[in-house]
């Protein structure tokens, strides 16, 4: 019988997706034999060389700053030396081969890219890499066929099945995701795209058994991943209060971990913000931040991107969080495609004034990702009236971000996808 050989890539900044790729692919190995060992390797070419296996298949899941770092290159171009006498297969999951894969597969070197979701695809690609079913019979991949490149149907399941939030394997606890995909569309996000538009909530029941083995396993705080963590067995567009209380009541029944949600790695949109969600919230989460994606504080521009929420909301949301007694992080984002000096004066004075009111402002840098409308607009700019702004608000030491790096990063993806963007 032929044997596999699955190698998962390990970089420190997607420790944490890493962890539902590898439960994927061990859950895919207790039930096939042919599975010889999976290795979370940091060091890719070193696990390749030890690899005795038929077939080894290399995994990456990638976000688009991450294909700039040039030991990634290198590691791919030794990867792509090896390649030629060995049966290696490469293959990039993540929101940037979902956004660009025919990039990821001429421009980067990769055989398959992964679009959207790792459970539906993940067992049945390795199956087909094995020689048990076609290529062209798994969902959601796009791959190399000699010298053509084919994409396959797409597929988002109804529920979101098959991959726990850690590895047994590698002891990995990952944030537990609760919802996934988004109903919204702003146009520089990926999240919507990636899901076809569509919301998935992971049941309560599910939640809650994720929730007994992180505290069997000694893990103190629970932190629960969401696009808009507030929305909860919503419809995406209100919130469902009742839904959210299960879902929080029913795991602070354990009384050995502590429950985290609105808050890192997750944000809220802010007309979630409601007093009927903070009565919940209030009672059951264990963070005193709440982090809420405000974007602009210009209506005009909000309404350009797509946010669906008014500055007014915006503060709202604020004062009822500082009711409740959290402190608000708001996020915004600079140089957005279609910003005028106007855009950029309201911004300064509504982030002015969120911090005097004591929220925490954390600026970001618009970045043009791949798979998104604004994906060919130019490269975010931090305007000097920002600098100013952003100076006094540090004075109020209430100022988070990393604006500065993200506005390097946005050049690059801007200048890579300008040269080496394909269209499927
Ligand atoms: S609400 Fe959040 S997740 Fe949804 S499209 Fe907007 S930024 Fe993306």
């Amino acid at each position: 019988m032929k044997k596999l050989d699955i190698i998962v890539k390990y970089m420190d900044l997607n420790r944490f997706s890493l962890a539902y790729v590898l439960s994927i692919v061990e859950n895919y190995a207790s039930s096939r034999r042919f599975v010889n060992k999976i290795v979370l390797a940091r060091n890719v070419i070193r696990e390749i060389e030890r690899s005795a296996a038929d077939v080894v298949v290399v995994m990456y899941s990638l976000m688009t700053p991450q294909i700039f770092d040039e030991a990634f290159r290198k590691e791919i171009r030794e990867i792509m030396s090896v390649k030629k006498t060995s049966n290696i297969v490469l293959v990039a999951g993540g929101p940037h081969a979902s956004g660009d894969p025919i990039g990821t597969l001429t421009k980067l070197g990769f055989d398959v890219a992964v679009l959207r979701e790792g459970e539906v695809t993940v067992p049945r690609l390795l199956d087909a890499l094995m020689g048990f079913d076609d290529l062209d019979s798994v969902p959601n991949i796009v791959y190399k066929d000699g010298s053509r490149i084919m994409k396959t149907f797409d597929y988002v399941s109804a529920r979101i099945v098959g991959s726990a939030p850690f590895s047994r394997l590698f002891k990995i606890y990952a944030p537990i995701e609760i919802m996934r995909g988004c109903t919204h569309a702003c146009k520089y996000c990926q999240t919507p795209r990636i899901n076809m538009f569509r919301i998935r909530y992971r049941d309560v029941e599910e939640v809650y058994r994720y929730c007994m083995y992180y505290a069997r396993s000694g893990v103190k705080i629970v932190r629960f991943l969401a696009p808009n963590g507030f929305a909860y067995g919503s419809d995406g567009r209100r919130p469902r209060p009742e839904k959210l209380e299960r879902l929080l009541r029913t795991c602070k029944q354990i009384s050995d971990i502590k429950l985290v949600l609105g808050a890192f790695p997750s944000e809220v949109r802010p007309d979630f913000v409601t007093r009927e969600v903070m009565e919940v919230v209030s009672k059951y989460v264990h963070n005193r931040k709440i982090a809420i994606g405000a974007q602009s504080g210009s209506n005009r521009l909000l309404r350009y991107i797509g946010r669906g929420h008014d500055v007014e909301c915006v503060y709202d949301a604020v004062d009822l969080c500082i009711e409740y007694g959290f402190q608000p992080c708001v996020d915004f984002i600079f140089g957005l495609p279609g910003e005028t000096e106007e855009d950029v004066e309201k911004t300064a004075k509504v982030m002015i004034e969120l911090a005097r009111r004591g929220c925490i402002i954390r600026g970001h840098t618009f970045m043009p990702l791949p798979g998104t409308p604004f994906e060919n607009e130019p490269p975010g700019r931090v305007h000097p009236r920002y600098l100013e702004a952003l100076r006094e608000i540090e004075r109020m030491r209430r100022l988070e971000g990393y604006w500065k790096e993200q506005e390097h990063i946005a050049e690059k993806i801007h200048r890579y996808l300008k040269e080496n963007k394909c269209t499927t």
